[in-house]
């Protein structure tokens, strides 16, 4: 599909586009396919990652992403010692973040050390030099891994740090639910949006790197949105936030149960992965109980293959070439809310 063809000059986001119902011949659900290769020996079954925020990912989100089908990267914000540590214990693939600074090079050896395969180069404003020189410095010295990079907003960031050798690419600056960069920078850009442009870019020059449609995902729809659009993957935060697997306790408040999911950039995370705080552009919130992530994935998992069907796809490779997206107004918007309790 040309991306560009239902697109003015303006952003869009998520709830502005609804795809086109379409005929299908899919009996069954379980006739779709979901799975994503990254590499021929990297392959998942879900294009599901959890994100690398030390309030999702570390070992047990990454072990049971794994059993689900999806992959879990484990964060940065401890110690070598520690995410050493935990990286051991991580089965199936085995993926984890660093920055481009400090003793980051120390740490991808120690990861190294135990296993790692993919690295995520995990580093708010990527489409910087310190980025291209640090995907630059991994491919030459640990030829072996992959590289997610990001994130980038734009078509010349998903070009750069492609064309310095990641293999996949975080895509959208600003869009997370825990996230103030917009308000505190006046930068960002919504996710569709990111994606949009990053295929383009990707089908015009014939580019390998993946594209991780990163941030502001609010349910299945908004993930099936960001495969048509041309993302391979999506990576999540609040949608597998306050599940049994996520680091942290359950803390009661008036009889409920609730869990913290935190901005990496917020005060509260800075302060406990770091000691102290820099520039603030996230916040800390406290969400419900959810039980164990293998009962969201598996909603998630049915609602993204429904979705599938309604474009007439068995694959995402399918979805993306047959998706037709119409931009909806605010009426539609809220016409595909229930609404019958406002009534
Ligand atoms: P969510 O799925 O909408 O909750 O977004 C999760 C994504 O937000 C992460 O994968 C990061 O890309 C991004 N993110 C995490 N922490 C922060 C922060 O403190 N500020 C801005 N963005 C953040």
């Amino acid at each position: 599909m040309n991306y560009n063809n239902f697109r003015e000059n303006n952003t869009l986001s998520y709830d502005d586009v609804i795809l086109m119902p379409q005929y299908s011949d899919i009996r069954s659900r379980s006739e779709i396919d979901l799975s994503v290769t990254l590499r021929e020996d990297l392959k998942l079954t879900l294009p599901i990652l959890s994100s690398p925020m030390n309030t999702i990912t570390e070992t047990n989100m990454a072990n049971a992403m794994h059993v689900l089908g999806g992959l879990g990267i484990l964060h940065r914000y401890n110690t070598i010692e520690y995410q050493t540590k935990l990286l051991n214990f991580v089965k199936g693939i085995k993926a984890a973040a660093i920055g481009v600074t400090g003793d980051w090079q120390e740490r991808l050896s120690a990861l190294v050390s135990v296993g790692l395969q993919i690295v995520c180069l995990d580093v708010a404003h990527g489409d910087h030099i310190m980025m291209v020189e640090g995907i630059q410095w991994i491919r030459e010295n640990f030829p072996q891994l992959y590289i997610i990079a990001g994130n980038v907003a734009s078509r010349e960031g998903y070009i750069r740090l492609s064309q310095a050798g990641a293999n996949a690419i975080r895509v959208s600056i600003g869009s997370g639910s825990i996230c103030t960069t917009r308000i505190q920078t006046g930068h960002g850009r919504p996710t569709l949006d990111a994606i949009l442009d990053a295929a383009n870019a990707k089908n015009e020059l014939g580019l390998n790197s993946l594209i991780i449609a990163d941030g502001g995902i609010k349910n299945a729809g908004d993930i099936v949105k960001s495969l048509a659009a041309g993302a391979d993957l999506v990576m999540l935060g609040s949608l597998l936030a306050g599940t049994y697997e996520t680091p942290g306790k359950i803390v009661k408040i008036e009889g409920k149960s609730y869990k913290t999911y935190a901005g990496m950039a917020s005060k509260e995370a800075q302060l406990k992965g770091r000691g102290y705080y820099n520039s603030i552009e996230g916040v800390s919130a406290v969400v419900k109980f959810k039980g164990n992530v293998s009962y969201t994935i598996s909603e998630l998992q049915k609602n993204i293959s429904s979705g599938l069907s309604y474009s007439g796809a068995r694959t995402i490779k399918q979805l993306q070439e047959n998706a037709i997206f119409q931009i909806q107004t605010s009426a539609s918007h809220l016409e595909g809310l229930p609404h019958i309790l406002k009534r």
